[in-house]
């Protein structure tokens, strides 16, 4: 379906950035007559706002504009192992509300009431009025196919090409799909960094790839799937039958287990093996990521052990966003997938 102009005005002001009616025509290529007509209506509709002026030399500094962030919500949710978390966020993908509760995923009736009642609960505590929200996002800890609309697998979770239609009925808005750990990942791009890899150290240990501001699925939408490179031939039993998998020595639990120094080293392999692969910086996150910053030094080192190619090792980042990152990631998914509805409900002409 083609794109209106005021669709296109709007994802063009979502890269976040403020800019002039003049930068917009010819961003798009439009002539100034339609931005100015398109502009007025969407300030009118409460969707743009002027914000301060550009820097100019000479003559009237031209008005910049920018979204209004306030102006429509979308939710953010993360079903995990044992925790469901939600959040909104802004127009411009920041975190406004936040909150958890425990809820042990089961694929049955009963559970799908119980998460009803729970994001029913979320929004009367924040006054979240649910037929403002613009769409959702979900993070699940699995591999999605979201073209057939199912979980294609979740070891972690117990269930083989599960169909997300309960879920749909469950919520209050259209929702997308995504892999948790694509999620997590997708919180850490920004305008500087947008290559890189990101590895998700939770009760389950994953992770993804981000090529030039987009998600790397895969043939099989697998990518990315770090926890299951095997690190140690032999060594500890995974949950997924294999043997040596990186997520028996990097999970929250293994850390516990081993202490620091021992984890460490177990992540500089696994960072250098994934740096010989791609060349791309490595974004540290899920549970251990986000109290991995006293120990970095240690890991730089242990990490240069391995590493012939470079004389300093100074690819490696602790993640960004510590908490909510799964469910915040997911809601900018939703934001991605559903921001231009705000365009509906505003009753913006369709030209
Ligand atoms: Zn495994």
């Amino acid at each position: 379906m083609a794109q209106t102009v005021q669709e296109r005005i709007f994802q063009l002001m979502r890269r976040g950035q403020t800019m002039t009616r003049q930068d917009i025509a010819e961003n798009l290529s439009l002539s100034m007559p339609t931005v100015l007509q398109h502009v007025t209506r969407l300030i009118e509709a409460g969707i743009l706002e002027e914000w301060g002026a550009a820097q100019s030399n000479w003559g009237r500094k031209a008005k910049m504009l920018r979204l209004r962030p306030e102006a429509g919500d979308v939710l953010g949710i993360n079903i995990g192992i044992r925790l469901i978390e939600f959040v909104t966020a802004d127009l411009m993908g920041n975190l406004r509300q936040s909150g958890a509760i425990s809820l042990p995923f089961r694929d049955e009736p009963d559970w799908y009431i119980q998460f009803q009642r729970a994001l029913l609960d979320f929004f009367a505590q924040y006054q979240v009025d649910s037929s403002q929200i613009l769409g959702a996002g979900v993070s699940f800890p699995g591999i999605i196919d979201s073209q057939r609309n199912q979980v294609v697998r979740s070891h972690i979770l117990g269930v083989e090409h599960m169909g997300l239609e309960r879920f749909e009925k469950a919520l209050p808005c259209p929702a997308v799909f995504e892999n948790d750990a694509n999620c997590a990942c997708f919180v850490e791009r920004s305008a500087e960094r947008d290559s890189y890899v990101y590895l998700s150290l939770n009760e389950s240990v994953g992770g993804a790839v981000m090529l030039r501001g987009r998600l790397w699925m895969g043939d099989t939408f697998q990518a990315g799937e770090l926890g299951h490179m095997i690190l140690i031939p032999g060594g500890r039993r995974c949950y997924c039958g294999k043997q040596g998998c990186a997520d028996a020595y990097l999970s929250p639990q293994a850390l516990e287990q081993d202490g620091w120094e021992t984890y460490l080293e177990h992540l500089a392999l696994l960072a250098s093996n994934l740096r010989m692969l791609l060349n791309l910086d490595l974004v540290i996150g899920g549970q251990v990521g986000s109290k991995i910053r006293p120990q970095m030094d240690t890991l730089l080192v242990k990490t240069a052990q391995y590493d012939r190619f470079a004389r300093d090792v100074n690819y490696i980042f602790p993640c960004g966003q510590q908490e909510y990152a799964c469910a915040l990631g997911a809601a900018r998914a939703g934001l991605e997938a559903f921001g231009s509805q705000l365009l509906h409900k505003a009753e913006m002409v369709v030209s």
